[in-house]
């Protein structure tokens, strides 16, 4: 898919100009600020509180939509890279290896700076009246008794995300060995199937972009509604949740840099001054897809990986690893417990690291995709998910960060896969073209 697809293809023509959507963002948080400013800041008369409630509208229809769009998308996700990608076997087993280590790094880091810093008791937020509480007790054996779906298409309609993966996994594995047996025979009924998953798969990432175009409309109207009926406080709450994300993400790009220096023969300067385009593009764009080929060429040309190696790590894992997602979600549904002060407990921890494992898995690599199989995780462990409208008026930041922390995963990944050792690539001719001396 084209970057304008991906990247920037959320601008709004305005006077023959392209407004961003990050500025859209912001001009509708402070526009909503304004009005919750006008209609009371806090202290609402009874009208204005009616009409703040009105203004929620436009959120939770996105937050509708996107709880609609997560499932097929995870699975025509799944679905698409199992019949696209290449991966040898070896290298695929040590790249799964590598995903999962550097996935679950990710989520606890996550969940131990949320459990240390408890950003969501930084400042007590009132349970909306309508938002169901934690209620359900959780079973982790249970989850693995309801892990296979009753019918294949029930995960679909329950927004199951246990479920509908392991539904994906199923097709995505048997789906790729029929492939592979095709091409063996030199049959072709495979390629209708693949180009009906890639067709499909576009279909929902276009409705998604219609979806997130109208989120600036969504954080006006619930920066509105908020601010008129309780005032700043949210905000503070917010601002605490932002400091210990960016913490979060700092300590595992940390994580990846350690890992670079003992498991590869990189430098972590010179894959940090390597990778920096790539970085770069990944904050600008807040899309992993749409930063991939300069991910990938800043592997080959600059930090100097074998083609192999990049290819592995940047183009097939940015479909599948998500650290920066995986890290926000675990810490998202921690921050929304501890705001409402109903501490997740271990078991349920376990549920949000299980979920965010397989909701960053299924999260495409565009804009605001975290958000939509956030939802999945929230129902997983029974929090209300209207609160994720309050992290939308920030994650049009947060969501930059995380995503320049997915692109250094697939860098990671792709330097410990190229090993300790300088190696020759196996095709010396392309070698020498793509991989000048850089240091
Ligand atoms: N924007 C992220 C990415 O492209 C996905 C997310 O929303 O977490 O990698």
């Amino acid at each position: 898919m084209s970057e304008s697809e991906h990247g920037s293809g959320h601008g709004l023509r305005l006077f023959g100009k392209t407004i961003p959507l990050y500025v859209q963002i912001l001009i509708a948080l402070l526009l909503g600020v304004g009005l919750g400013i006008l209609l009371g800041a806090g202290q609402p008369s009874p009208q204005a509180a009616l009409i703040a409630k009105d203004l929620a509208i436009p959120c939770s229809l996105v937050l509708k939509a996107l709880r609609a769009l997560a499932t097929p998308l995870i699975l025509l996700a799944v679905l698409h890279s199992f019949l696209t990608t290449n991966i040898p076997g070896r290298a695929g087993r040590r790249l799964a290896v590598l995903l999962l280590t550097n996935t679950l790094a990710a989520i606890l880091i996550g969940l131990l700076v949320a459990n240390v810093l408890q950003p969501g008791k930084w400042e007590r937020l009132t349970l909306p009246a309508d938002a169901e509480t934690v209620t359900k007790s959780f079973d982790p054996w249970g989850l693995l008794e309801s892990s296979v779906p009753e019918a294949v298409l029930k995960p679909l309609v329950d927004n199951n995300v246990i479920q509908l993966i392991v539904l994906a996994l199923a097709f995505g594995i048997v789906l790729r060995g029929l492939k592979n047996k095709q091409i063996a025979e030199g049959k072709t009924d495979y390629v209708a199937v693949e180009q009906f998953v890639t067709i499909f798969f576009e279909a929902v990432i276009r409705i998604l972009m219609w979806v997130i175009l109208l989120v600036p409309v969504a954080v006006f109207g619930i920066v509105a509604k908020t601010v008129t009926l309780q005032g700043f406080s949210p905000f503070k709450a917010l601002g605490a949740f932002i400091i210990a994300v960016l913490l979060a993400l700092f300590l595992q790009g940390c994580y990846y840099l350690v890992r670079v220096k003992l498991g590869s023969w990189i430098t972590p300067k010179r894959f940090l001054t390597g990778g920096s385009d790539a970085l770069l593009t990944a904050f600008s764009t807040a899309s992993s897809t749409a930063t991939m080929p300069v991910t990938f060429r800043g592997l080959l040309e600059k930090v100097g990986l074998r083609e192999s190696s990049a290819s592995l790590g940047a183009l097939v894992g940015s479909n599948f690893n998500n650290d920066g997602t995986a890290l926000y979600e675990a810490m998202s549904a921690l921050f929304i417990g501890q705001v409402l002060g109903l501490n997740l407990n271990l078991e349920q921890q376990l549920v949000v690291i299980l979920t965010s494992i397989f909701a960053s898995v299924g999260a495409a690599g565009i804009p605001e995709a975290g958000l939509v199989t956030m939802t999945l995780v929230f129902t997983a462990v029974g929090l209300p998910t209207q609160y994720i409208a309050l992290l939308i008026t920030v994650d049009w930041f947060l969501d930059r960060c995380r995503t320049a922390l997915n692109v250094m995963g697939d860098m990671t990944v792709s330097c410990l896969l190229d090993g300790k050792e300088r190696k020759q690539e196996l095709e010396p001719g392309l070698e020498e073209v793509l991989m000048p001396e850089v240091d």
